[in-house]
């Protein structure tokens, strides 16, 4: 008999007491214990000698208790100390407000610790880490521990235990619901096999199976839950282009060659545009892997049909920016490209929208200005919306209202709640510009207290400027105002130049100044007539400039992480070797945390991610309010090509059996109704 539904109070070493406590983390079964999975692993296969640990790892080595120290700090924590020696050296292990340790572990006592490395003047040190006592048993068998989410009570070693207890002494074998089909298509393990090697992993090799099919299963359901229980797939006809061979002719004109990934997402986007159904497309791809000229060449595919197309971005210097590049790709091949913006004259913009009236423009680019009422499309083709994230949904469907279901493009280089959402509710397809064009340097930041300030401006400024180089500097963000925020540019700007840079040409830009005076400053930029550009974050997205490669960014405490990177997107964009400067004033813990991953990756993916683990999900989205089942191994930043591929399959499997009524997809059905009713009142097993 199957004894998954049997009550956890039951369970060898649980009784009534443990049961109570972990009712209150949902669990009253051995199927709800077992699909309670870990939060993260702690390899404890590699256990090293001392001499062998790294400053900044996380590690796990073994040792003998030499010496135990306790005291009070200044600030009245009790700190306890163990020295602990192996034949190779000492490591100082130390704890914060827990000097019960000290009765549990003695001198003498053979220890294993698990935890990250500091390493400060010759000393090793551990904070805070995980200790046990060393056994034989771990010698023969090291492994991946699998660390649980807790509550008050339940402790980690209780689940383990408990776990091994009923593999060992109970009958658990779960059906398979995934069809067949999907298992062999993406050659995914059994559920058995998945949820046995999540809680004990045999080895690196199996957990990365069984969680990959967790993962998988867990976007899948998701997926097809939302599609088929809110909007449906949409299936509203388009327009049905047709592939061309000038095009080829275009991208053969470019002076690089496209990067696989590009290439990818422009055929992605170029099967969506000749079939019949409307495309949707997100591309999401880093700051500087090279996203325009996918959108370039989408614009460009319309116009070879015969039809408009539109290009939208947040920013008037940007849409300037964009104009210039599609004129400088697209002119030779007899393409006409107009710019609608807030500071044309009137009189220009009149003829700028006859013009896009009589279709004597083809591609038009702009700001918000695209979706006023007064602008009329002869026929509009293709819509592209840049850096998504600045717009609201509803300003990107008002751009297609311009013309009949154009086919949609929404580029974003950082994924954002509203593009999250956007995702899980399934109206968007995904590419992924995953790679950087060849030769980029990564961006090395280094952050910095603010009392090295005066030594930055004179040395690594002053440093990168006699290269040849050029340097932006942003200055604090300032929220209650675009006047203070232009007035502290300014200020700031005075201060530099009369300080260290009275030789050098340095000038200011922000949103208040006359469009005409910020192209200027823009145009001189990039012609090095200006060393160093004082800026408010308006240079934040897509500006390019690819002689500058400091940047030097203020008060960087006060901006998000995601924004750093977007800033920081702004140099490396050329060949030389690039660097951001982060200034901090704050003394916080999340602060350091926050500088440090600015330092340690530039990976923009990650950066949202941890941007997302600090400010913690319920501030970023509140998935529960939006009726979606909570994710417990799937991760919407991390594993985004996993979750392209269940969405792919979702759509897939709806297409055949709308309601999920054919044999294969019974048990499935239930696994999605079950999940998704257990947060939507609504919804029910029928
Ligand atoms: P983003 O994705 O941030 O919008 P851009 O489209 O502005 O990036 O591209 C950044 C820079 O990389 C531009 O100068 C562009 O000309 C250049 N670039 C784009 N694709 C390639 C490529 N395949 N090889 C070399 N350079 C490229
Ligand atoms: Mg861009």
């Amino acid at each position: 008999m199957n004894s998954l539904d049997k009550n956890i109070q039951f369970v060898k070493g649980i009784g009534p007491k443990k049961a109570t406590k972990l009712n209150k983390l949902n669990i009253f079964t051995i199927k709800d214990l077992l699909y309670y999975f870990p939060r993260s692993y702690e390899d404890r296969s590699n256990i090293k000698k001392i001499w062998q640990l790294e400053h900044d790892e996380k590690a796990c080595t073994k040792g003998i208790i030499s010496e135990v120290k306790s005291y009070e700090a200044k600030n009245k924590i009790k700190v306890t100390k163990f020295t602990l020696r192996d034949e190779t050296g000492f490591l100082n292990v130390v704890f914060f407000n827990q000097d019960y340790l000290t009765k549990v572990f003695k001198k003498g006592d053979s220890v294993i610790v698990y935890g990250k490395i500091k390493r400060e003047g010759g000393f090793l040190e551990m904070n805070s880490p995980q200790i046990e006592h060393f056994t034989n048993a771990q010698t023969s068998t090291g492994k991946l521990i699998p660390i649980y989410p807790l509550t008050y009570g339940v402790t980690n070693k209780d689940i383990i235990n408990t776990i091994k207890n009923i593999y060992t002494n109970e009958k658990v074998s779960i059906q398979e619901y995934l069809p067949k089909d999907i298992i062999n298509k993406y050659k995914l393990c059994s559920i058995d096999f998945a949820v046995k090697n999540l809680h004990m992993p045999q080895d690196k090799q199996s957990l990365k199976i069984a969680l990959y099919r967790m993962i998988f299963e867990e976007f899948l359901i998701l997926q097809i839950g939302l599609f088929y229980f809110k909007s449906g797939i949409d299936n509203s006809e388009g327009i049905k282009f047709e592939k061309k061979e000038k095009l080829n002719d275009i991208i053969k004109s470019l002076p690089f060659n496209l990067t696989n990934a590009q290439s990818r997402a422009l055929n992605e986007v170029i099967d969506d545009m000749v079939s019949e159904n409307m495309m949707n497309r997100l591309v999401q791809g880093d700051v500087g892997s090279g996203k325009t000229i996918v959108a370039v060449l989408v614009l460009a595919l319309s116009v070879l049909n015969g039809y408009q197309g539109a290009l939208m971005a947040p920013t008037e210097i940007l849409a300037r920016q964009h104009y210039e590049s599609l004129t400088q790709t697209l002119a030779p091949f007899d393409i006409n490209i107009d710019l609608l913006v807030g500071s044309l004259t009137k009189k220009q913009k009149e003829k700028v929208l006859e013009k896009i009236k009589n279709h004597e423009t083809d591609i038009l680019i702009g700001t918000h200005a695209l979706i006023e009422d007064n602008v009329e499309f002869d026929n509009l083709g293709v819509v592209v919306t840049d850096e998504q994230h600045r717009f609201g949904v509803r300003q990107r469907a008002k751009l297609s209202t311009k013309g009949n279901n154009p086919d949609i493009l929404v580029m974003t280089a950082t994924p954002i709640p509203r593009t999250l959402a956007l995702i899980l509710y399934g109206d968007l397809d995904i590419s992924i510009i995953d790679e950087l064009p060849p030769g980029r340097q990564p961006i090395d930041t280094r952050a910095f207290e603010s009392k090295k300030r005066d030594f930055i401006y004179s040395n690594f400024v002053r440093d990168e400027i006699e290269k040849g180089r050029q340097v932006y500097i942003v200055c604090p963000l300032v929220e209650e105002s675009e006047a203070i925020e232009a007035k502290a540019a300014e200020d700031l700007r005075d201060e530099l130049k009369e300080k260290y840079f009275s030789d050098l040409n340095v000038e200011v830009l922000h949103g208040k100044m006359k469009p005409s005076l910020k192209d200027k400053i823009m145009e001189d930029f990039k012609n090095n007539k200006i060393q160093i550009l004082v800026s408010t974050t308006v240079i934040e997205v897509g500006v390019n400039v690819p002689n500058a490669t400091l940047m030097i960014i203020e008060n960087a405490e006060r901006f998000g992480l995601a924004q750093l990177h977007q800033l920081r997107g702004r140099v490396g964009r050329g060949s030389h070797k690039s660097h951001c400067i982060l200034i901090y004033s704050s003394k916080t813990n999340v602060c350091k945390e926050r500088m440090e991953i600015m330092e340690e990756t530039n990976d923009g993916f990650k950066i949202s991610e941890k941007d997302l683990e600090i400010r913690g999900p319920g501030e970023f989205f509140g998935t529960r309010q939006h009726g979606i089942p909570e994710l417990k191994v799937g991760n919407i930043f991390k594993h985004i090509k996993i979750l392209k591929l269940a969405q792919e399959e979702s759509k897939f499997i709806l297409k055949q059996d709308r309601n999920l009524e054919k044999s294969e997809h019974i048990l499935l059905k239930q696994e999605i109704v079950e999940k998704f009713s257990s947060i939507n009142k609504e919804i029910s097993l029928n």
